[in-house]
């Protein structure tokens, strides 16, 4: 019986060891570990991917939330106690980067169909204390409407988009900055490069994407020790720095983002055309949006019964995210309204095989498996 893994890493990066060998010992052999042309280079990579004036390398996605809402606190823009808003339906990282700068998360839940923040309910959520609202594009699909614009310009609020999962996906409404690209949409992002991401590095990774050229300057020294010249420190800061291999590594991979995410688009459509059970809900293929499916999921109420189906048959599975951050015994004491769709959403979504070497092939296969459930 074929077997298909959820992820296996080693096969995921297996076409590019090559060229990953011969670039962490390019890096091995020149004696620059931080600081030096790789993440210069990487920087500026990213920066234009993102269509963006500024990329600030950093230690992982989240110091890469982090350290944005950390620097608005610092430029005055943010006190203790603001609010910033999240979809309640997250990693709970983007929750973590909120409280973690002494700032309230507040939960917004998302739309059925998008998964998303349902921008909807903004003006219900806003107050006198709101700061900012934080978009995730979670699953590779991106967040992005004028209802959200039109809240944060009606109450001077922040857009940080979390882009740690759609690295490379496009919105069909112009952003803040009149481009379509996530990472580029709003006032500041945070990018993962986590090596399940789309942009997988061998290690841990991120960076801040922003037009913003004071927030540039002000993440760029907090994320080195505050420091915004050598042994001058004007923050009490951190060290979050990315280093030259995991630059090397990204920058690798970065070369053939665009191939990986076509491949992941066409896997999603062979699922999505093939899957055809009553009991299974394949997510939405938007097709005005470009979506970069870092997870293909898929929603089905009698999930524990579905999964042993799959694995019986040799498919790996995994969940995204059985438990909302709310629910996490760290933010018992967080309040929030009633979180209906995050709620079900939790207990229904499964995440199928997507990244290489899964093939359209593959995922029909694994759809007639899932229609025999
Ligand atoms: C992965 C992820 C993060 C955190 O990124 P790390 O690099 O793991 O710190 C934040 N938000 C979302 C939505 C993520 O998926």
């Amino acid at each position: 019986m074929k077997q298909y893994p959820f992820l296996d890493l080693a096969l995921a990066n297996g076409p590019y060891m090559d060229e990953l060998k011969a670039a962490a010992c390019e890096v091995i052999e020149r004696g620059r570990y931080l600081h030096s042309t790789q993440t210069e280079q990487f920087e500026e990579e990213i920066a234009a991917l993102c269509e963006a004036r500024h990329c600030v390398s950093v230690s992982n996605g989240l110091d890469a939330l982090r350290l944005i809402l950390r620097a608005y606190k610092e430029m005055g823009i943010m006190r203790d106690g603001d609010e910033v808003i999240v979809p309640a339906n997250t990693y709970v990282a983007s929750v973590l980067a909120i409280s973690d700068n002494g700032l309230v998360p507040v939960l917004c839940d998302p739309r059925e169909d998008t998964m998303n923040l349902d921008s909807s309910l903004l003006e219900s959520l806003i107050t006198p204390r709101t700061r900012a609202i934080m978009p995730v594009h979670l699953y590779g699909t991106p967040c992005w409407d004028t209802a959200l614009m039109q809240a944060a310009r009606d109450h001077g609020l922040r857009i940080i988009e979390d882009n740690a999962q759609a690295i490379g996906a496009k919105s069909n409404i112009a952003g803040l900055n009149g481009t379509f690209i996530t990472g580029g949409l709003g006032d500041a992002a945070g990018i993962s490069f986590y090596p399940t991401k789309n942009l997988g590095a061998l290690g841990d990774g991120g960076a801040v994407v922003t037009n913003d050229d004071a927030l540039a300057t002000t993440v760029r020294a907090l994320a080195n020790y505050g420091s915004d010249k050598r042994y001058h420190n004007i923050y009490p800061g951190y060290n979050c720095r990315l280093d030259e291999i995991q630059a090397a590594m990204l920058r690798v991979k970065l070369r053939y983002l665009e191939k990986e995410n076509e491949t992941r688009a066409a896997v999603a459509r062979a699922y999505h055309d093939a899957i055809d059970n009553p009991r299974v809900k394949a997510p939405v293929i938007f097709e005005e949006l470009k979506q970069i499916w870092h997870q293909f999921v898929v929603r089905v109420e009698n999930r524990d019964a579905f999964r042993a189906h799959l694995a019986d048959n040799g498919v790996g599975t995994d969940i995204h995210y059985a438990t909302p951050p709310h629910r996490q015994p760290c933010y018992h004491q967080l309040a929030h309204g009633p979180l209906p769709v995050t709620e079900r959403l939790a207990g229904e979504v499964v995440s199928l095989p997507i990244a290489h070497p899964i093939t359209p092939d593959d995922a029909r296969a694994i759809a007639s498996i899932i229609n025999r459930f």
